[in-house]
């Protein structure tokens, strides 16, 4: 079952988890201490927009299971070139306070920019929004850079608004298949890329020696069926799963002499709900500079080629 379901939690369940793991972060590495507090002030929007759209409904798309699964079977992942209404005013309050967390987290004058380009209607929310959904890099890009905004930013702000959709819009799809057509379609999804969004995995949990790749963007959990890149599919030599600290072998990267790529890979007692998978990335970012100091990276977001501006 390639495709890994995770029941969903209460939001005081969450959030007590949350605190839970930042304190165990912190007390570990107490120079993360910014970024966390950052990274809890960001996370607790999150978390409460998701708690609002898990109240209301979703958009009623024409998705059939057998539709999507044509989709997959070509290696397409099911929301790529949907046209999908966004509940731009549920979400919008949300994107303005990220800016205002981001501003009083460090980024004052950029996250304080974007914020009032987005309230002069200089930048429409509802395209920024569905770019950020159609995984569109370049268009959020370029539009940040014609206003004069840090394009790093405006996709983070962008993406953590539209994340609790898609995180409910791939459970909708993908939660209660059944035994058809997507079901088997799900089953022989066997790509590095996420079957719902198309994104990257930010990092693979490791449950019970399960390696379960975790979607950076909308969190599905999906497994391999075979141990290699998971960018380039190489499974011989140049594919080398490392331990950079002897003492941490719990912390693994992947890394792929091939293609140069990189994946890390951490045992977790349970896959995180969502939207903790991030607390899994920051508390491995000396991972990351590990894999970069070797000169590995992350390729970019795969265009599926149909997006929509
Ligand atoms: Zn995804
Ligand atoms: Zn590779």
């Amino acid at each position: 079952m390639p495709y890994v379901p995770i029941p969903a939690v209460s939001r005081p369940y969450l959030l007590d988890l949350a605190e839970r793991r930042w304190q165990a972060v912190a007390a570990r590495r107490p120079d993360l201490e910014p970024a966390l507090a950052l990274q809890r002030a960001l996370l607790t929007l999150v978390i409460d927009l998701a708690a609002t759209l898990d109240g209301g409904r979703l958009p009623k798309l024409s998705l059939p299971p057998r539709y999507v699964a044509a989709k997959l079977a070509r290696g397409v992942p099911a929301l790529a070139g949907e046209p999908i209404p966004l509940p731009v005013p549920v979400l919008t309050p949300t994107l303005l306070r990220l800016c205002d967390a981001l501003a009083a987290g460090g980024a004052a004058a950029a996250a304080t920019h974007i914020r009032e380009t987005i309230e002069s209607g200089n930048i429409d929310p509802g395209s920024l929004l569905s770019a950020s959904l159609n995984r569109d890099q370049a268009a959020v890009r370029t539009g940040a850079l014609h206003r004069g905004l840090s394009p790093d930013l405006v996709w983070l702000v962008a993406e953590l608004a539209v994340s609790p959709f898609v995180n409910a819009l791939q459970r909708w799809l993908f939660g209660n298949v059944g035994g058809g057509a997507l079901a088997a379609a799900l089953d022989g999804w066997n790509r590095g890329y996420c079957p719902a969004c198309g994104s990257w995995p930010a990092v693979a949990e490791v449950v019970d020696g399960h390696r379960t790749l975790r979607c950076s963007f909308c969190s599905s959990a999906w497994e391999l069926t075979t141990y290699a890149c998971i960018y380039c599919a190489e499974s011989g030599e140049p594919f080398v799963t490392a331990a950079p600290d002897e003492d941490r072998t719990d912390r693994r990267i992947e890394v792929c002499k091939s293609c140069g790529g990189y994946l890390k890979t951490i045992d977790v007692p349970e896959l995180s709900p969502f939207p903790l998978l991030s607390i899994s990335d920051i508390e491995t970012t000396d991972l990351d500079v590990a894999a970069m100091e070797h000169g590995y990276g992350r390729p970019p977001l795969k265009d599926f080629g149909a997006r929509k501006a």
